[in-house]
């Protein structure tokens, strides 16, 4: 089976990679020049574990092909699977203009009977402005050639990519049509042969369902996080809390951590899309609402301990330990390192900062800012009145707690993802600090 899949992001480049793995012969197209040419040279643009070795057995095995030009595979494919980027506008909707690029191409060179399939998260109602750009195309071609839609909403978690795609918990496909949704079986049923989890729906509740999931694993992000303030107030500790109520099964264990606030391409971006959209229809989603504000209020939590514990940040050094927005990927968009920097040169403090894979990211976003980029933790660490620790990579979790007393000038350590022991550390002379406990 030939597919494309348009847009060569981690979406995109994890599914075509999967699929061809899988045994289908996938072209994955871009329209950035570089990112084609890298990966034609071999060349990951992105950390993702285990995707390289992936990526270079199936180009090897001449699977998987990139391209710049959709059109120099359009014949020979019976779907074409679009995972372009849906950014924010400046009003918080999704901005549809890469999926509807791609819907144009598509309709202005379909020869023969083809299914498009968005992979991106799109809002509801997308589905019909990408069909009616497709049939725009047709009628100035004055062809009526064959087609259907579809919704593919993807779950994948970055740093987990390859996992998440090769054995997901479910696919959700909305579709119109009995034969797109015979291709749609044919496609998925190899990652799902035990136990076949694909849930067929209309295409409104599976674009739907993409925002809803986001939002509520969001929310419970930003629940966890008020619980935990309240819990610094009156003296609680917030990993009791998620214990007593995660053993609950109508609640649940996962998805409970406090911390400095979520980032990242996903949570932000479609939480705002989603109470845009709700509010373009007249309604406002109280709950998701605030589920935003109470996230940008937590990224500067640490900011505020730090300012506590040492008092004015003014010529104050300060460590950071991780930068991308979670471990294990180098992704920084919306990461909360990134507001945490901002305020903490703002205040006039002295930044060290160190991440085991995002430190090239994070010089390209915060180029020209006065940041030491350091070899490793305990390099951020030497001369540092306090650190702060940002992103919860595994090497990050047993430090040698006298090695850093010694690297160190000062003793405060801000936890912001409550991954140390507090009494080890308070055992080793530092002043701990975390979310809600
Ligand atoms: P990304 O920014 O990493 O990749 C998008 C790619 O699309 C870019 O390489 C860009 O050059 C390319 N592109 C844009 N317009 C194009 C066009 N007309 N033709 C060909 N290529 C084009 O984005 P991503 O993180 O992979 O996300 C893609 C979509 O999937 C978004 O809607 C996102 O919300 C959703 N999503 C992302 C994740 C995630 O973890 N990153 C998970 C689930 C869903």
């Amino acid at each position: 089976m030939k597919i494309a899949i348009v847009g060569t992001g981690y979406v995109g480049l994890v599914s075509g990679t999967c699929f061809a793995e899988m045994g289908m012969e996938i072209t994955c197209v871009d329209t950035d020049n570089r990112k084609i040419d890298s990966l034609k040279n071999g060349i990951i643009p992105i950390y993702e574990p285990g995707l390289e070795e992936l990526v270079k057995r199936n180009v090897e095995e001449g699977r998987l092909h990139f391209t710049t030009d959709l059109t120099s595979c359009l014949d020979d494919v019976e779907v074409v699977f679009s995972a372009v980027g849906t950014p924010p506008d400046e009003d918080g909707s999704a901005d549809l203009k890469y999926v509807l690029d791609v819907a144009r191409t598509f309709g202005r060179h379909i020869k023969k009977y083809t299914v498009l399939v968005t992979k991106s998260t799109v809002p509801v109602g997308t589905a019909q402005k990408v069909k009616a750009a497709i049939r725009e195309e047709l009628d100035k071609r004055g062809c009526d050639v064959e087609f259907d839609v579809a919704s593919n909403p993807e779950f994948l978690k970055e740093g987990a990519a390859i996992k998440d795609f090769m054995s997901p918990d479910r696919v959700v496909v909305g579709v119109e049509s009995e034969r797109a949704k015979e291709l749609m079986t044919k496609i998925y049923r190899p990652f799902m042969l035990n136990n076949f989890r694909v849930l067929f729906m209309d295409i409104p509740s599976a674009e739907m369902t993409k925002y809803a999931a986001n939002a509520m694993l969001a929310t419970r992000i930003s629940f966890m996080n008020e619980i935990a303030n309240l819990c610094d107030r009156v003296g609680a500790n917030v990993d009791m809390v998620r214990k007593g109520i995660g053993s609950d099964a109508r609640i649940g264990n996962k998805f409970l951590y406090s911390g400095c606030g979520y980032g990242g391409s996903c949570f932000p971006k479609d939480v705002k899309a989603l109470a845009h959209t709700a509010r373009e229809h007249g309604y406002t989603m109280q709950v998701v609402e605030a589920v935003e504000r109470v996230n940008e209020l937590q990224k500067s939590v640490v900011v505020e301990k730090l300012q506590q514990s040492l008092g004015d940040l003014r010529g104050k050094v300060v460590a950071l330990w991780g930068l991308s927005f979670k471990p294990e990927t180098d992704d920084m968009r919306e990461a909360p390192a990134l507001v945490i920097i901002d305020r903490l040169l703002e205040a006039g403090a002295e930044v060290r900062a160190y991440d085991p894979v995002a430190i090239p990211e994070c010089q390209r976003r915060c180029a020209g800012k006065a940041i030491y980029y350091a070899q490793s933790p305990y390099d951020a660490a030497t001369g540092a009145d306090a650190l702060a620790l940002i992103t919860e990579w595994k090497q990050f979790r047993i430090p040698d707690w006298t090695r850093l007393q010694a690297a160190m000038r000062g003793n405060v350590l801000i936890d912001g993802r409550n991954i140390f022991d507090k009494e080890e550390a308070a055992a080793a002379g530092f002043l701990y600090r975390a979310i809600g406990k």
